[in-house]
């Protein structure tokens, strides 16, 4: 998925989508899919007026199946979307629902891990969370030569990042793009990286 950088509130930093309903769906399709595919169902189910939670919260599961079997494990995925819109929809809709406080609650439901649960938090509903996830903690434990956990990752950008939307966003992206272009596991491309100035760990790879 491509970074759209965008007002603080937009909801196209998701690779250009137009609402929180569609950066939700778009979050259950896009494991193990390409984001390619991905962009063409929200496309076609734009067109056909399904683009809502509250939409695929009523569609028989095998119409929502056919509308995505595009994507990979869509049987999967179908049922998983499925049971969030429903429970989205139970709760009052996206907006009442995706907040820190239900962040525990968000947790829970099938499909969604920490990575997903805060992504969604901060672009499809502008909570002030940090995403946690594998690239910022390989990225940030080589920038700072110290092996952190995707948690204690997160945490540090919590504690030492101004609390304000645009840049947490702007963060998220940067570092996914460096992590997705540069920071590889195995032989990361340290000379291209535009890190490397501030990076004190070059050439370690084993964090
Ligand atoms: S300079 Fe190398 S190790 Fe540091 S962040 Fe960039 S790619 Fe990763």
């Amino acid at each position: 998925m491509g970074w759209i950088v965008s007002d603080p509130y937009s909801f196209e930093w998701w690779g250009g989508l137009k609402s929180a309903d569609e950066i939700a769906i778009s979050a259950f399709l896009v494991q193990m899919t390409k984001w390619e595919t991905v962009a063409k169902v929200i496309e076609n189910l734009r067109r056909k007026g399904l683009n809502y939670i509250d939409k695929i919260a009523e569609l028989p599961l095998p119409v929502l199946e056919d509308q995505i079997r595009s994507v990979n494990f869509y049987k999967t995925k179908a049922r998983r979307l499925k049971n969030f819109s429903e429970i989205v929809s139970k709760n009052g809709g996206l907006k009442k629902f995706l907040t820190v406080e239900n962040r525990d609650k968000i947790l829970e439901i099938e499909g969604i891990g920490e990575e997903t649960a805060d992504s969604l938090l901060l672009f499809a509903n502008n909570q002030l969370v940090f995403p946690q996830s594998e690239y910022l903690r390989r990225v940030l434990s080589r920038v700072l030569n110290k092996k952190m956990s995707k948690k204690e990752a997160k945490d540090y950008v919590e504690d030492n990042l101004k609390k304000d939307l645009f840049l947490y966003k702007l963060f998220h992206a940067g570092i996914v793009s460096i992590g997705k272009a540069f920071c590889y596991l195995n032989k990361p491309k340290c000379d291209k990286c535009i890190l490397k100035p501030l990076c004190r760990n070059k050439y370690n790879e084993t964090l």
